[in-house]
């Protein structure tokens, strides 16, 4: 009886501290969103034998004109289900910091107080030869570091921002703090010399450009500084580029470029459509193979349901998402069914007339006369030049 009573509270205790146990993996946990938030996963099977990742190469923090921390905006990649993220913030245009400034301001070398930050805003005067003061790693340290915790991978990079001589994004930098020149050409040599892969962002970024690009862009390309363009940022599609691209077998992009929450910029991410990616066709994901994949070219840039990319690559992709079955026929007509295994939604006319929605993970059922025997689509989601689309046919 003795023994009993010394045990019961013991007993007693376990069960408390079980259900405890129990009540604490329950409980809301405080914490950034990929610690309490459900990753939406975007299912897309291999293509050509490579995995197909889903990736946001041009991003800001409030390292730059951003709003929010690097490890904020990995959390959110995490959650709309990338696979790959770059923090590219401005080097040259750095709105937080003047507010940094006056919250460390007696950290700061009075020499330097007073006067603003250096090379903050080459929007309202041009870069100087004072180059920049603080460290520009950091923006990237943080964002490795989050991108490490939650299983996805982050790419160093910059934005070498210029106003009205354009902006370009320099990933895998290896010292963003080591590319800063107030001559551009420079900056992006600089870059280069790390062994960066260089994207012209937002190519038709000026309203006023009447030529496809402005006479120091066709420069640049000409002396092989530019690898990749652009296509897509927000909504925004440059199809004045695309032709350009393609033939002069740049790789494309498509990205957010978001500044605040991507909640705000893509409104309706994860219900209508995704927010911007570019799907990368990379062996694994190791900086080697995916630097290889973009040097190939061997992307797609996914804007808004749209899928932008060579004509191989974009046949490739929905071959490997999509397959066709013949199902029942009546007196007059035959039943063909489209069936789609991935997370993209597609969009096919048949004979260049009706279009039918083949849903992500769904299936569209066409109808074609008795005796067919061929089905021909074209693929009206995806777009490899102006008002190009790739065209498929499947024997009956
Ligand atoms: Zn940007």
């Amino acid at each position: 009886m003795k023994t009993l009573k010394l045990l019961l509270p013991l007993i007693l205790m376990s069960i408390l501290s079980a259900s405890a146990q129990k009540q604490s993996i329950l409980r809301h946990q405080p914490g950034v969103i990929g610690d309490k938030g459900v990753r939406n996963e975007i299912y897309i099977p291999k293509v050509m034998g490579y995995n197909v990742y889903k990736a946001d190469l041009h991003t800001h923090t409030i390292y730059s004109d951003g709003d929010i921390t690097p490890a904020l905006r990995v959390n959110e990649a995490w959650c709309d289900g990338l696979d790959i993220i770059a923090i590219t913030d401005h080097m040259e245009y750095r709105r937080v910091e003047r507010e940094i400034f006056q919250y460390m301001k007696d950290y700061i070398d009075p020499a330097y107080r007073g006067k603003g930050a250096v090379n903050t805003n080459v929007l309202n005067r041009d870069p100087d030869s004072n180059g920049i003061l603080v460290d520009f790693n950091v923006a990237s340290t943080a964002a490795e570091k989050e991108a490490k915790r939650l299983g996805i991978m982050a790419i160093k990079g910059v934005e070498i921002t210029r106003g009205k001589l354009g902006d370009y994004n320099a990933l895998f930098t290896t010292d963003n703090n080591a590319l800063y020149d107030p001559n551009l050409e420079q900056t992006i040599r600089n870059a280069r010399a790390q062994g960066a892969f260089i994207i012209h962002n937002h190519p038709q970024y000026s309203k006023n450009t009447e030529s496809t690009l402005p006479p120091h862009c066709e420069d640049f390309y000409a002396k092989g500084l530019i690898d990749g363009i652009e296509l897509a940022n927000g909504f925004n599609h440059y199809d004045r580029l695309f032709d350009y691209c393609f033939k002069g077998k740049y790789t494309p992009f498509a990205t957010s470029d978001a500044h605040f929450l991507i909640s705000a910029r893509f409104p309706n991410a994860g219900k209508e459509y995704y927010r911007n990616m570019t799907l990368i066709l990379a062996k694994d994901r190791t900086e080697k193979a995916v630097k290889e994949a973009l040097r190939a070219g061997r992307t797609i840039a996914y804007s808004a349901n749209m899928l932008i990319g060579t004509e191989k690559l974009l046949l490739e992709l929905f071959d490997a998402c999509v397959e066709v079955e013949k199902v029942g026929t009546d007196w007059k007509k035959l039943g063909v069914v489209i069936r789609n295994k991935s997370s993209l939604p597609f969009a096919v006319s048949k004979d260049g007339k009706n279009e039918y929605i083949v849903p992500a993970h769904g299936t569209a059922m066409v109808y074609v006369g008795r005796n067919d025997k061929v089905l021909n689509l074209t693929i009206t989601n995806m777009l490899y030049g102006v008002n190009k689309s790739p065209k498929v046919s499947f024997k009956l």
